[in-house]
């Protein structure tokens, strides 16, 4: 019995920088369940990345700079007319300025604030609205988010707030879009070793303070975000929507 029916599938995968990335951790599982697996990348570098770490998988590879209107609409339209249907979508796509996160909260600039809503918050809402005309079967739309959304977390600042707002934007757009049968969620994913952590200043710290206190005692795998987005893209959870998932080792529980 094929429970996760993502056999067939068109997926696009936004967001893999390197074999690192959450995204290529998702994109490989969804090799392994028969979906096919369209990349978006930002820049060149990131598409000579792909194209090496597909070792000849099969896979299209699309332009799509999510600060930009234009390359959003002709990467979905791009991808719309090739593939006729769109069933998934994963959002794993964040940025903001280092100095945004270095600096003290406080210190954080109008532009600084704008750039990370933007790339990290509204991006969301832009791509959705690219891809829903070619999403003609009901869909599902999974992006991912971070504790740092609600709570505070030292030096992840503005991103934090970035985070909220995805959040947020990812309910009203499952409220928005559900009756099109097109679900929205978020992963709420625990501290991953990847480019993007880089960013965040005492990352190492971090991942050691979960790793003594969350329930199950250890760091969260790419590999464990990547099975709970498959189950988030798939049939199993069809009754959900709107809602944020936390696959950290349990860690948001402790106080
Ligand atoms: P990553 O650096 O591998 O991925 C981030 C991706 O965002 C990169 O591929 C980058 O090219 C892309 N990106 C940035 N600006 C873009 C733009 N304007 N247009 C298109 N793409 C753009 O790092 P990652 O950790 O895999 O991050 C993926 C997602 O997971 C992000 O949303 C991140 O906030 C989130 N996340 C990461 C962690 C962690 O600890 N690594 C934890 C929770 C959530």
């Amino acid at each position: 019995m094929d429970l996760l029916q993502l056999q067939g599938k068109n997926v696009v995968v936004m967001g893999v920088a390197n074999e690192r990335s959450i995204a290529w951790g998702i994109a490989k599982r969804l090799f392994d369940v028969g979906a096919n697996v369209i990349f978006t990348y930002r820049k060149e570098r990131s598409k000579s990345k792909i194209e090496k770490i597909l070792a000849g998988q099969e896979a299209t590879i699309v332009e799509c700079d999510v600060n930009n209107d234009a390359s959003i609409a002709n990467a979905f339209t791009q991808i719309g007319e090739q593939f006729g249907v769109i069933h998934g979508i994963v959002h794993s796509v964040a940025f903001a300025h280092a100095e945004d996160l270095h600096n003290r909260f406080v210190e954080t600039t109008r532009d600084g604030y704008a750039f990370a809503q933007d790339t990290s918050a509204y991006s969301l809402i832009a791509v959705a609205k690219a891809a829903k005309p070619y999403m003609t079967e009901g869909g599902s739309i999974v992006t991912m988010s971070y504790l740092g959304a609600e709570r505070v977390l030292p030096g992840y600042n503005v991103m934090g707030v970035a985070k909220a707002a995805l959040e947020a934007s990812m309910r009203y757009l499952a409220a928005d879009i559900g009756a099109e049968n097109i679900r929205v969620n978020a992963i709420s994913a625990g501290a991953i070793r990847t480019l993007a952590a880089k960013g965040v200043p005492s990352f190492n710290d971090i991942l050691h303070k979960i790793e003594e206190n969350a329930p199950l005692k250890r760091n969260t795998s790419k590999e464990e975000v990547a099975d709970m987005t498959i189950v988030m893209l798939s049939h199993l959870s069809r009754g959900v929507t709107g809602e944020t998932i936390y696959i950290d080792s349990g860690y948001h529980i402790m106080g």
